[in-house]
């Protein structure tokens, strides 16, 4: 070891998906959209000109801030906006963790959030789902420094209704609760409803999966203005600029177009619906999703070896190397035919 790493701040990072090189792979493992986003940003694109790239952007991004509070129904001081959900719950865990007693958080959620933890040095614990992976909402009505609940959660898919969160919220008056709606508009109750009534509420939510952009990087979160000012502060203590021109202008557009939106997500919902029937008539047992993937077991074949052949296949989809779920699958919904293709190689593969 060099005499100067005994000062570094190291860490275990988080592993995302692959994102593979080569051109024809259908890629069912990071959760994308598998539709372009609305044309609408096709005008975006030609409005903003190349003035703009020139100047510093909005440092608030408040034009897309205006936008989120039109469709959402909120006011521009409850809402903050960063480069992907995952900067804004990086913000919030630097901001709203701070005390010597515990985060709380599932034992199989959202692999950032111990990272997060770990980076910043916050003490957590992960009470375990039960063993269909429901979260026990009974485990979070103890002495803590803050809960994290994803919902639906992540990988397994299964979401909870408002009341059950609003539950959490009345157990919890003295800490931050957030709530990580990343998969929401797939067909979950969101609680943004609540964000009036409990003012230690902070709800996150993304571009990255409902609305297809993914590559633009942004995600915000609804909450009581005092927990917003609070993020504001510590984001501009780090980085006054964090959304760049095109992710303001693109994601405004994205969030004018509804009846795009809701078209999309509809197909989407459909195709996993179908899927989820044609891979329980070839063995696979899967959750009640509520999400753009599937969280699948196979009742003989290792998860493991599904995992690797669909690989040589060309097909990507996530496994994680971990306890308990280290024998299920997460496969993201791509377009019909992607997903008939992966139906036809798993019929191919299981029969053998
Ligand atoms: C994908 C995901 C995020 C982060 O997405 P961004 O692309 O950073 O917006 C956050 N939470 C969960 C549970 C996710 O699955």
């Amino acid at each position: 070891m060099m005499s100067w790493e005994s000062n570094v701040r190291r860490v275990n990072p988080y592993v995302p998906g692959e994102q593979p090189k080569i051109a024809d792979v259908i890629k069912l493992n990071t959760n994308e959209f598998p539709y372009l986003p609305t044309p609408k940003i096709r005008e975006a694109v030609a409005d903003m000109g190349l003035d703009i790239m020139r100047l510093y952007p909005n440092c608030t991004a408040e034009p897309l801030v205006e936008a989120l509070g039109a469709r959402y129904g909120f006011h521009s001081d409850e809402i903050f906006v960063g480069v992907g959900s995952d900067d804004v719950l990086a913000t919030a865990f630097l901001t709203f963790f701070y005390g010597d007693k515990p985060v709380l958080f599932p034992d199989i959620t959202y692999s950032f959030y111990d990272v997060w933890c770990e980076l910043y040095r916050i003490p957590y614990e992960r009470p375990p789902l039960d063993e269909n992976f429901l979260i026990n909402k009974e485990d979070y009505y103890r002495e803590n420094g803050g809960i994290v609940i994803a919902n639906p959660n992540a990988p397994t898919a299964i979401a909870e209704n408002a009341a059950w969160i609003e539950d959490i919220l009345v157990h919890n008056p003295e800490v931050v609760v957030i709530v990580d709606e990343a998969y929401v508009d797939f067909g979950a109750e969101s609680v943004l409803p609540l964000v009036r009534k409990y003012d230690n509420l902070l709800v996150v939510q993304t571009f990255s999966k409902s609305r297809a952009l993914a590559g633009m990087r942004i995600g915000f979160a609804v909450g009581n203005p005092k927990l917003i000012k609070y993020l504001s502060d510590a984001k501009f203590s780090i980085n006054s600029y964090t959304m760049n021109q095109a992710a303001i202008y693109y994601g405004i557009k994205a969030v004018e177009d509804e009846a795009y939106f809701k078209e999309m997500i509809g197909k989407v919902i459909a195709t996993r619906e179908w899927v989820k029937e044609e891979l329980a008539e070839i063995g696979f047992m899967a959750t009640d999703s509520k999400a753009n993937f599937l969280f699948v077991t196979h009742q003989s074949v290792s998860a493991k070896e599904i995992f690797e052949y669909l690989k040589t296949k060309q097909i990507y989809v996530r496994h994680f190397d971990m306890p308990r779920i280290n024998n299920y699958l997460r496969i993201s919904i791509g377009t019909d035919e992607q997903m008939k293709t992966l139906l036809d190689v798993l019929r191919d593969y299981l029969k053998q």
